[in-house]
């Protein structure tokens, strides 16, 4: 097997990939926190897993309209702000994130969330979020 050069995780961990989000999108490991669900689904944005995104959604979701936004935002750059709960004991969590892309023109943008996560059997779910200012 060949040896990744640049294996840092796209999340900003400062992480090796298959150390952070690559376990989660690999499906080798569920991620034990709200973070780490959040940071493995824009992971998954920046790598186009959209079946990934798809399956960490509470809700249904309409596939053509996330790869619609998938496919025309270029993210590089995300910060977590604040995170409320979620932690491995938790059911709930909430986290309020910058994620910085380039948008079809080239044009920086920075989408500004808050997202709630949920708890459901076990498992961690993106269950909806609101843009913050
Ligand atoms: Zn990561």
């Amino acid at each position: 097997m060949p040896t990744e050069t640049n294996g840092l995780c796209p999340c900003g961990s400062q992480k090796e990939y298959r150390d952070c989000c690559g376990r989660f999108l690999e499906k080798k490991a569920l991620p034990p926190t709200a973070e780490a669900l959040m940071r493995s689904r824009y992971t998954a944005y920046v790598k186009g897993d959209l079946d990934y995104l798809v399956e960490t959604d509470f809700h249904e979701v309409d596939r053509e309209a996330t790869k619609a936004w998938m496919q025309s935002a270029t993210f590089y750059r995300l910060e977590i702000l604040k995170v409320y709960r979620g932690k491995a004991l938790d059911k709930k969590g909430r986290i309020e994130f910058k994620a910085w892309y380039r948008d079809e023109e080239g044009e920086e943008r920075i989408h500004h969330e808050l997202s709630d996560f949920e708890k459901y059997k076990g498992r961690w779910y993106y269950s909806g979020g609101l843009a913050a200012t």
